[in-house]
């Protein structure tokens, strides 16, 4: 009984793998950098931020200044657009905003988003700001701030966070 789920297990973890495989061939020949041109590739994140164990689809120039990468979903899909750096701080910043929400205005992230769609006039299955544009995340941290009026947190407070990049003594240094 043990050995025959084990069996099957082993069969999930193999086509799981397969599939995974799959999609990192299929991305690295699809996606471009949208900086530079050049070619994507899928590596660990190790060295480019903080969290271990992630991977991503970055550009083949990385090594060479041009930062821009997307981080990949578990099954090797890419999670998002690849982003230079002003574009994942502006994506950082919206979100941000948009978390608000749920403290301020009781809201769910599904409400949240179902809001957030019908102010851009975007579909619901397309509003997710990992694919969203400097321009679309300068729209989401406006509509925001005017839904959450005079409630939401001082922008010295994000500023410092976008300066040092999230790190954890900034946040540290910000709380106190
Ligand atoms: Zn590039």
């Amino acid at each position: 009984m043990i050995q025959n789920q084990k069996t099957k297990y082993q069969i999930e973890e193999t086509k799981r793998l397969k599939r995974r495989k799959k999609n990192i061939k299929k991305y690295e020949k699809i996606m471009r950098c949208p900086i530079c041109g050049a070619p994507v590739k899928y590596r660990s994140a190790d060295g480019v931020f903080r969290t271990s164990g992630r991977f991503i689809f970055a550009c083949s120039e990385y090594e060479n200044g041009c930062d821009t990468y997307i981080i990949a979903n578990p099954d090797g899909t890419p999670a998002g657009t690849m982003a230079d750096r002003k574009t994942r701080r502006m994506r950082q910043e919206a979100h941000y905003y948009l978390n608000q929400l749920y403290t301020y205005k009781d809201m769910t992230k599904s409400e949240t988003y179902e809001w957030l769609a019908e102010k851009l006039q975007i579909p619901k299955s397309k509003c997710h700001i990992r694919y969203f544009d400097t321009a679309l995340c300068q729209k989401v941290i406006e509509v925001s701030k005017t839904y959450l009026g005079k409630n939401y947190r001082n922008d010295s407070f994000v500023q410092c966070l976008i300066a040092a990049s999230y790190s954890t003594r900034a946040l540290l240094t910000a709380a106190q």
